[in-house]
């Protein structure tokens, strides 16, 4: 474990605390239930703070007000709605370290991991405001005396839920999709990292977001999607988190049928070809795999090693994953910071105990660290069978399986056998079999001699029951927004 650092340098030190309320038309407030939850530091186990908890007259009147504020966003002239966003984000970027800080300490992920990830969200933001500008309609050449278009224009009031693993930029992707597409947003952000969303939406609100465009709400999270979505105001829904939860929503969004974008999970597979560079392979895929905890949808946890270059790989990958450092991601010599609740860490120990007792091969980690918070170790896992739980179920923790082959169409269906299909990787020295793994990994999400993070400019989203829709790139705005064919007889 690392050693603690000089907190005395801490922006939160330095600053006001955090404020933690519900935004609902234009005003922070801490709803009418009078109930609260309480905010965990997983590096520590100590209470942050307490959240409120959403009655339903708060959700109506978070509905009622994106509602009402519809018609007039959606009608501001997209410059104008882009200049309010750029602001946003300027803000964003001026709080940086603050925002990092209370990420990490209500998440634990690094707070360089944090940093990074606030500089994405102000990109994103960005990214979406100039897209836009370019929802271009089309005319069509049908007849000589009528004119027949299409157009796009923003669906309506969106519900939209958030995780706790991407606290910033997980909301981002939501409310810069739904303001720059010219719709208004009812967001359940997650009660285990509350502070960061309302950072977030203060910059909204101080940026000059009108009220009732974005309101952010938090609640049961049972209760507070059953009721958003059957709410009639509301014309789309937005999820990020795991698949049951995501498969519930698109049910409840069908049955009233709204459209909607399912960022879901995944259990990614890793195949490494018998001409690619084990040991390059190996730090690549740890670099990628402890990212967060390994509490990522696109974390590679089934790696597949071509028997050749098998124990080259397992040495480099269980190298890097022994000689990790773990403590709090505050601490800037941590390398992974702690799980980020006791759900997790439960999980871990259910998996490991499963895989065990059908055989399987600790080469390294495999338990808890026992000091307070979160801390789990970073863990290889060897000779797994296919029954295996962690075969089938997404770890969605600092634990991965390497598992070796021989031919590659082997590989390619064991990678393509779960009906996952979120993220996939492929390393190989020859383009052809790269080529071969670009179009045969089934997922939304390909990386080759890389494990790559997403960007504002390229569209990220999951196949087959990792879910539908697009977020990100020139795909982005799509989900939040309609279609309309328009016929005008002109003579
Ligand atoms: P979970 O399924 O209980 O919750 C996942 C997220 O969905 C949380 O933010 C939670 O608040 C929210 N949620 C839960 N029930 C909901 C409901 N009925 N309506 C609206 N929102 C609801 O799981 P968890 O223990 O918090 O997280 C672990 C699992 O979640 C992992 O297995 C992983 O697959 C998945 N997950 C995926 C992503 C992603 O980016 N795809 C992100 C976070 C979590």
């Amino acid at each position: 474990m690392s050693a603690t650092t000089d907190r005395s340098k801490d922006p939160i030190v330095t600053t006001p605390p955090a404020r933690i309320a519900m935004f609902i038309d234009g005003v922070w407030t801490g709803g009418t239930s009078g109930r609260t939850e309480p905010i965990i530091d997983p590096a520590t186990g100590q209470s942050l703070g307490e959240v409120p908890i959403a009655a339903r007259e708060d959700l109506d009147r978070a509905v009622e007000a994106a509602s009402r504020s519809f018609p007039a966003w959606r009608d501001t002239p997209v410059d104008e709605r882009g200049a309010i966003l750029h602001r946003a984000a300027d803000l964003i970027r001026e709080r940086l370290s603050r925002i990092a800080w209370i990420m990490t300490t209500e998440e634990g992920k690094l707070l360089s991991q944090s940093t990074a990830e606030v500089i994405r969200v102000a990109k994103g933001i960005d990214w979406d405001a100039e897209d836009a500008r370019r929802l271009y309609g089309r005319i069509i050449p049908v007849d000589h005396d009528t004119e027949m278009s299409v157009i796009h224009q923003p669906v309506g009031p969106v519900a939209a839920f958030t995780p706790w693993n991407f606290p910033a930029a997980s909301p981002m992707r939501k409310l810069g999709g739904a303001l720059s597409a010219g719709c208004t947003i009812v967001l359940k952000a997650s009660e285990e990292t509350p502070g960061t969303a309302c950072a977030l939406v203060q910059c909204f609100e101080e940026a000059g977001v009108p009220a009732g465009v974005i309101n952010l709400v938090f609640g049961v999270p049972a209760e507070v999607s059953q009721h958003l979505i059957t709410s009639p105001a509301i014309r789309m829904v937005a999820f990020t988190g795991s698949i049951p939860v995501g498969k519930r929503l698109a049910q409840l969004a069908g049955e009233h049928m709204k459209p909607s974008i399912m960022e879901l999970g995944g259990h990614a597979p890793v195949v490494i070809c018998r001409d690619a560079d084990p040991e390059r392979a190996g730090k690549a895929v740890a670099a990628a795999k402890y990212v967060n905890a390994g509490q990522v949808c696109t974390s590679p946890s089934r790696i597949y090693a071509h028997a050749d270059i098998y124990d080259a790989f397992l040495d480099s990958y269980s190298g890097e994953s022994r000689s990790l450092r773990v403590g709090n991601g505050l601490d800037e010599s941590s390398q992974m910071g702690p799980m980020a609740n006791t759900r997790r860490l439960a999980a871990m120990d259910e998996l490991l105990e499963d895989a065990q007792e059908r055989g399987t091969s600790v080469i390294c980690g495999g338990s808890r660290i026992d000091q307070p918070g979160f801390f789990y170790e970073p863990t290889v896992l060897t000779e797994v069978p296919t029954e295996a739980r962690i075969m089938r179920e997404e770890p969605f923790g600092p634990v991965s399986a390497v598992l070796r082959f021989d031919d590659l169409n082997d590989a390619l269906a064991a990678a393509n056998s779960l009906p996952y299909g979120l993220a996939a990787y492929g390393f190989t020295g020859s383009a052809d079999t790269a080529d071969v793994l670009k179009r045969g990994l089934e997922a939304g999400i390909i990386s080759i001699n890389h494990c790559g993070g997403s960007v504002p400019e390229a569209p990220s989203g999951g196949v087959k029951d990792s879910g539908w829709g697009r977020e990100g790139g020139s795909e982005g705005l799509d989900g939040y927004l309609i279609t309309k064919r328009i016929s005008h007889k002109l003579r």
